[in-house]
């Protein structure tokens, strides 16, 4: 029988794990598969270890892994990733955003052998502020026109693929995880499972508006050059400009003897550029320290405590 590795990242969710626990028990006893629910704890400080060591504890199919700290949710679904035993794998959030009740839907695709992947799809953002799903929008409207990977606008980080992408996927290494970035990369067929959106079932979201538009702007220098040619034009842009203006200031002086006027346009134009080599010299910075993280080759993630022998405890 195949066995289904099923991950889930969690960073304080004491309240929202016993409702997981329960629906997500609840569909996978109807699933005609053997499988592994493999909790990460991502260094919580609110019990979130306690809630899972109680479940490793009375089920065997539950391997709990906790981080020495708060990697990140991208570490912590890498490090769960990392330690699939099951010839599926699932990633999934635990505050039921994610319906469990998708996954035969999800599995059955991937198992048909016609899809490498099914991922839910959002086709609402019910239930969230106005102003997220705006910049949501605009945001994968813009990563669209300038990366090479297609992200799917509503794509949430809910999945089932086979061994073999999660493999994959475990094998790129790089530093500066965008998931959603990376799944499109490896390409394989995906087969989208729409979904109307759900509010989180108990606790809050981790994510500010800061923060998400942080994780927002790492995804587009992570998979597009985009910003740098941008920069380079405008450069080349400028040039031209200025040697044109020149030009006619030239020609105004040689032909007409009008001295040109004006030191407060002057100094506007000056702030304007240096404002604007400011930013692309940023924007240049942010690829560097990219870059100087990706060198250090320091690993993803670091678990502590954990419930099963022979696992991958840095990665
Ligand atoms: N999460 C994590 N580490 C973090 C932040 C979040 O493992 O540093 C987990 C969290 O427990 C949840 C999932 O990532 O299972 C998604 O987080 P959340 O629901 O807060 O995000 P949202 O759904 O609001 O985007
Ligand atoms: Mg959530």
């Amino acid at each position: 029988m195949a066995v289904l590795s099923i991950v889930v990242p969690c960073y304080n969710e004491r309240e929202a794990l016993p409702i997981f626990y329960d629906e997500i028990k609840r569909v996978l006893s109807g699933m005609d598969c053997g499988y592994e629910l493999i909790f990460v704890d991502d260094g919580s400080t609110d019990g979130t270890a306690e809630v899972l060591e109680g479940f490793a504890a009375k089920d065997e199919s539950v391997v709990y892994l906790g981080l020495s700290r708060n990697f990140g949710k991208e570490a912590a679904m890498y490090a769960g990733l990392s330690n699939i035993r099951g010839d599926y794998a699932a990633v999934m959030d635990c505050d039921l955003q994610d319906p469990p009740s998708m996954l035969p839907e999800m599995l059955a695709a991937v198992s048909s052998g016609e899809y490498s992947m099914a991922a839910a799809r959002r086709v609402d953002r019910h239930g969230e502020p106005p102003i997220r799903s705006f910049f949501a929008r605009r945001f994968y409207g813009f990563m669209n026109r300038i990366c090479e990977s297609e992200i799917v606008d509503g794509a949430r980080d809910f999945r089932v693929m086979t061994r073999d992408v999660a493999d994959i996927v475990v094998s790129m290494k790089e530093h500066n995880r965008f998931s959603k970035g990376i799944f499109s990369w490896v390409g394989f067929r995906t087969k989208w499972v729409p979904y109307v959106n759900h509010e989180r079932v108990a606790g809050k979201t981790k994510w500010s508006f800061w923060h998400l538009f942080g994780y927002a702007i790492d995804g587009i220098i992570n998979f597009s050059h985009v910003p740098l040619t941008i920069a380079s034009w405008f450069g080349l842009f400028m040039t031209f400009f200025a040697f044109v203006t020149e030009l006619v200031v030239i020609v105004r002086r040689l032909l007409f003897d009008e001295p040109v006027a004006g030191w407060a346009s002057l100094v506007c134009i000056i702030v304007f550029i240096g404002g604007i080599q400011l930013f692309f010299l940023g924007t240049i910075g942010n690829y560097i320290a990219k870059l100087y993280l990706e060198s250090k080759g320091r690993p993803h993630y670091i678990i502590e405590k954990s419930s099963r022998d022979g696992i991958k405890r840095v990665g």
